[in-house]
């Protein structure tokens, strides 16, 4: 028999179980305790519920994490790490540690639909959608392997909207005081921009940070880095973006890699403004980490920066990200599962 994973189940689900197993409503809570703030992977290690409660619990259901089945280590600290899943498929997740900020960038598919002309991940074709507890679990292995967790976000493998129902229920687990209690303001989902998906998001009101992976706001040049943009065209994800509740102060990110000659020109940066008009956004200029047999490479410094200044003279906020974890190929675009 399958067990279940009990990181799988929504907190409601963990209520009805506990209850249907004959116990106090408190020990769903103890749980929840043992799965989410003390990084549970072992139903038998709950020392605080009932000896029979684990063992009638252990024969259907189970905490089990994921194993690390390789762990790389970049000179700036972020850490690299390749789970295996049941099914002998496998998912990368990177650490990224900075001074104030511990971040894990988790995975929510097995490869990905989408096909991003820069990006190592599209090669792989699509295999299946994580389920919560394997997004969860990430965020679990890298508290147990580096330590703090402060900011979750949804940049790994796969496109998080397009497996919206466990990527939704890890999120409502992430930010719960029950879970592990992460602030919305330090939990983002990236996403490449699917409109009905956006809307959905913005009505579950889980308040996570939105960013979109625009990288041109031109028709025919997001076309060309970005197929779904055939199906989405820039205007219909703007739309999207200005619809969805915003937090007072709070806006949407612009994530732009900037590729040379392709995306960095001024008429990119014309189309850009344009499109921004109507939505309460910044940019993140990210600079591309090269990967095998790209057809694209990154554009120079000066022009990277001539761009960042026109998006400020026209009023819009811009930063340029350094893309962390280069040299192990955990950046943005580069994760897929080749381990070597
Ligand atoms: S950039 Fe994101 S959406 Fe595009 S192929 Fe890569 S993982 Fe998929």
């Amino acid at each position: 028999m399958t067990l279940i994973n009990l990181k799988d189940l929504s907190f409601a689900q963990i209520d009805e179980l506990t209850a249907a197993m004959g116990q106090p409503k408190f020990r769903a809570k103890q749980i929840r305790d043992w799965l989410y703030a003390k990084n549970g992977i072992d139903i038998a290690a709950m020392s605080n519920l009932p000896k029979d409660f684990r063992e009638h619990l252990a024969a259907t259901h189970t905490a089990a994490g994921l194993a690390a089945t390789a762990k790389r280590a970049a000179q700036d600290g972020t850490i690299k790490y390749l789970f295996a899943l049941d099914d002998g498929l496998t998912v990368e997740t990177v650490y990224i540690p900075e001074e104030k900020r511990k971040t894990v960038c988790v995975s929510t598919q097995v490869g990905c639909k989408f096909k991003c002309a820069f990006c190592a991940t599209g090669t792989m074709g699509f295999s299946r959608n994580l389920r919560p507890s394997e997004i969860l679990n990430q965020v679990i292995e890298a508290r147990r392997g580096a330590g703090e967790v402060t900011n979750v976000v949804f940049m790994g493998m796969g496109e998080p909207l397009d497996n919206f129902a466990a990527v939704t229920q890890a999120l409502e687990i992430l930010h719960s005081p029950e879970g592990f209690n992460i602030g919305a303001r330090r939990i983002t989902v990236s996403t490449v921009g699917l409109p009905e998906q956006i809307d959905q998001l913005g009505k579950t009101g889980i308040k996570a940070n939105l960013a979109i992976s625009l990288h041109a706001a031109d028709d025919a040049v997001r076309s060309r880095l970005m197929p779904v943009n055939r199906k989405y065209p820039v205007a219909a994800v703007m739309k999207a973006c200005s619809r969805y509740p915003l937090q007072h102060g709070r806006v949407i990110t612009m994530e732009v890699i900037l590729f040379d000659g392709v995306n960095d020109r001024p008429e990119d940066v014309q189309a850009l403004i344009k499109a921004l008009r109507a939505v309460k956004a910044k940019v993140n200029l990210i600079r591309f980490n090269m990967v095998a047999g790209a057809e694209f490479r990154p554009s120079p410094r000066e022009k990277t920066e001539q761009f960042q200044k026109a998006l400020m003279a026209a009023g819009i906020d811009c930063t340029i990200r350094i893309s962390r974890g280069g040299e192990i190929e955990a950046a943005c675009g580069q994760l897929k599962t080749a381990f070597s």
